[in-house]
């Protein structure tokens, strides 16, 4: 079984003016693609791997052959979190959460605005390419973690809720260097329905949700 590019659930443009179109062209096309293509060739020899989840095998990381440990590191997480990426975003989305995730936030930070704030202060600090997520971890607890390059939380033991991409080809075109302006943008764009999805599924679920959508 070879895994596969999931197709954007929406237009290229969908996101404009936060996120634009080039940049989602470049972001899907490009690099999410290249992880699914080296993923899959690292994997060619391991025959025994190629059935598995990708969020098995990054949640089974060292369990990996050496030869093969950092690839599927870096090329399955960035499958994995490229495929949530798409999915936790939508054209007109933002405001305010509501739901499970919105009490669990509260209950957890405070307010929305101060999770809204650790979050993207945790995205400016993150020196070079990685990850800003919020996990929940084991035994329950919600935090904000980063992560260094393709690096999915399922390899430290922890769910990702959601997660923001904070690599410059994210946002470079449009952004260039305000990597605090992209920070703040996105979250015009995010689906809160899917966020609680994932939240509600991180109680109890095994697999990652979105590559259950293929
Ligand atoms: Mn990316």
């Amino acid at each position: 079984m070879a895994h596969e590019l999931p197709p954007l659930p929406y237009d290229y443009s969908a996101l404009e003016p936060h996120i634009d179109s080039q940049t989602m062209h470049l972001h899907h096309d490009g690099h999410h693609a290249a992880y699914v293509k080296n993923l899959n060739a690292a994997l060619e020899k391991h025959a025994d791997l190629q059935k598995k989840p990708a969020d098995e095998l990054l949640r089974n990381i060292n369990s990996i052959p050496e030869d093969i440990r950092t690839a599927v590191r870096n090329n399955g997480g960035g499958h994995v979190n490229h495929t949530m990426f798409w999915r936790i975003m939508k054209p007109q989305g933002g405001g305010e959460p509501s739901g499970k995730i919105a009490d669990a936030i509260k209950k957890t930070f405070g307010s929305f605005g101060d999770f809204q704030k650790q979050f993207n202060e945790a995205g400016t600090k993150l020196f070079g390419s990685g990850w800003v997520w919020l996990v929940r971890a084991q035994g329950g607890k919600l935090q904000i973690v980063t992560t260094p390059n393709q690096n999915n939380p399922l390899s430290d033991g922890n769910f990702p809720i959601m997660g923001n991409d904070v690599w410059e080809h994210a946002y470079y075109l449009k952004y260039n260097n305000r990597r605090g302006e992209y920070l703040t943008a996105w979250w015009n764009v995010l689906n809160w329905a899917e966020i609680n999805q994932r939240f509600e599924h991180s109680e109890s679920g095994v697999h990652e949700p979105a590559l259950a959508h293929r």
